[in-house]
């Protein structure tokens, strides 16, 4: 196969890169900024104790800087600016950002060239469609080619995806980025009722260690983070996490998808009240099913509130105060929906891939890079907050292999299996393998009490969904592992993709 040449030329230098980035498999031992909040996260347990004694008692907009602050500020006025206002404000990033790729970077002024494209010629949001798209591949390829700068630079992150997709992408970004994302982040929470200073308990993918009681606990008094281990979901964890979250006060619990649809289901099974300081539930980084939140919602009796963004700093869409639709952010990147030809989605309705153009990180500027993810397209208004924003919905990861094959090849959504009743009642985790077509392996953790009858209210109500295409057999086990980041993992499917795209051949002839 005959590469680009611009492929070609970048690949001894990717060598190099690549050997910093892959030298160290673990993330937290890439090339670090020099940063406050890097120095923070790194310092000894200790000393951050010792300190956090005293910093607890400063207010956290204090703690986390000025130019926080001004973020903050900037963005509670711009989400409520007319459309034409964002427009001007997004062409400006654009023009800023398309000039530095243009100037510093190797592959964009190779590609931008190759399209006959000069960031001086850009006038309006329509000129980006004469700029090709990039994808997972290029990135990959061109890690270094696309930098704006020296990636050794003290102001410059090493950063990655967690892979459930595929392969994780590696990049670089600016050491600054986590104060402008928790900006916009902290202040959509605001929509539901978080106040900065509120604590936050947390059941995402941070490692946490045991203390000597063996309680998996830590706490950040700057952020007013209180961490628990995803990794360790046992009854007796659970038990005693909702037992101490009860003591922090009036708090909003920060978690997975997956990792708080576990909570509510040992609360269920158990008979347990959850505590009545959680005011909120924010759920972010995994597909958020309908039924789980319903069910979340239930169990806690406070709104379930999420966000989508990626750790590329491509794009950033939250729920607002009256609406479960995702609203983007107009002024952390520029967002683009595209059909299966390249064309901007306008009907509403109509799905298209996410496409993202980042302001945030200008280390490595992600310039019209096609996410994989798929929405639909609703409108550039919301109805119930008045907000001028894109508003999309049903977001899905196109890639992932959330999907079992029926014994002809066709593809079963795992969400179209998703139960909406009781069927998972009695199981703390779930998971379907599958490495031959029509068939598979429903593991089970099961939670207390689980029994026959559980095993065939499963077998009854899911094959009732499945009309014969597959069959499965249920496992018990003792735990399913998580991915490195602490999500779930709904179907581990071992198929590969030429055998699926061979059965579906076979199918049509
Ligand atoms: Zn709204």
């Amino acid at each position: 196969m005959i590469q680009p040449r611009y492929l070609k030329e970048d690949k001894a230098v990717c060598r190099k890169v690549a050997f910093i980035g892959f030298r160290d498999r673990e993330p937290i031992q890439m090339k670090k900024a020099l940063s406050k909040k890097n120095l923070w996260e790194t310092a000894p347990p200790l000393l951050k104790s010792t300190l956090g004694r005293g910093l607890g008692l400063i207010p956290p907009r204090w703690l986390l800087g000025k130019s926080f602050r001004a973020n903050c500020k900037f963005i509670r006025d711009a989400q409520w600016w007319p459309a034409e206002r964002a427009r001007e404000y997004q062409l400006s990033r654009l023009r800023e950002i398309l000039e530095l790729a243009f100037e510093r970077s190797k592959l964009y002024r190779r590609l931008f060239s190759t399209a006959g494209f000069r960031p001086g010629d850009f006038q309006s949001l329509d000129d980006m469609n004469q700029l090709p798209t990039i994808d997972k591949h290029i990135v990959i390829e061109n890690l270094s080619a696309m930098c704006t700068k020296s990636v050794t630079d003290n102001d410059v992150d090493y950063g990655s995806t967690g892979g459930t997709s595929g392969t994780p992408l590696h990049f670089y970004m600016n050491a600054n980025r986590s104060s402008i994302e928790y900006a916009y982040l902290t202040t959509g929470w605001e929509r539901v009722g978080y106040q900065l200073g509120m604590p936050i308990a947390v059941l995402r993918g941070r490692m946490v260690k045991p203390d000597r009681n063996g309680f998996h606990h830590e706490y950040d008094p700057i952020l007013r983070h209180h961490y628990y281990s995803a990794f360790h979901l046992t009854d007796e964890n659970m038990a005693r996490y909702l037992e101490h979250v009860a003591t922090i006060g009036p708090c909003f619990l920060h978690v997975y998808p997956s990792s708080v649809a576990t909570l509510a289901r040992f609360c269920h099974c158990a008979g347990i009240c959850p505590p009545g300081n959680i005011r909120g539930i924010i759920a972010e980084s995994e597909i958020v099913y309908l039924e789980q939140r319903r069910m979340v919602e239930e169990t806690f009796g406070c709104r379930y509130f999420s966000c989508y963004g990626h750790s590329e700093k491509l794009v950033l869409a939250s729920e607002c105060e009256h609406s479960n639709d995702y609203h983007v952010w107009p002024t952390y990147g520029y967002f683009e929906l595209l059909d299966e030809s390249g064309n901007p989605v306008t009907t509403p309705g109509q799905r298209g891939e996410v496409v993202g153009t980042g302001f945030v990180n200008t280390v490595m500027p992600f310039i019209r890079y096609r996410t994989g993810d798929w929405a639909t397209y609703v409108g550039d208004r919301c109805e119930a907050c008045g907000r001028e924003h894109v508003i999309i919905r049903d977001i899905r990861g196109h890639r992932t292999q959330e999907v079992l094959i029926t014994a002809n090849g066709s593809e079963i959504s795992w969400t179209a299996l998703n139960m909406h009743d009781d069927t998972f009642i009695r199981v703390r985790q779930f998971q379907f393998a599958q490495d031959k077509p029509g068939q598979a392996v429903l593991r089970i953790v099961p939670a207390a009490g689980f029994g026959e009858r559980d095993a065939n209210r499963i077998h009854h109500n899911l094959g009732r969904k499945l009309d014969g295409q597959l069959t499965f057999t249920v496992e018990l086990v003792d735990a399913i592992p998580l991915s490195a980041r602490g999500k779930a993992i709904y179907v581990d499917q071992r198929i590969p993709h030429e055998q699926r795209a061979l059965l579906d051949l076979t199918d049509i002839v």
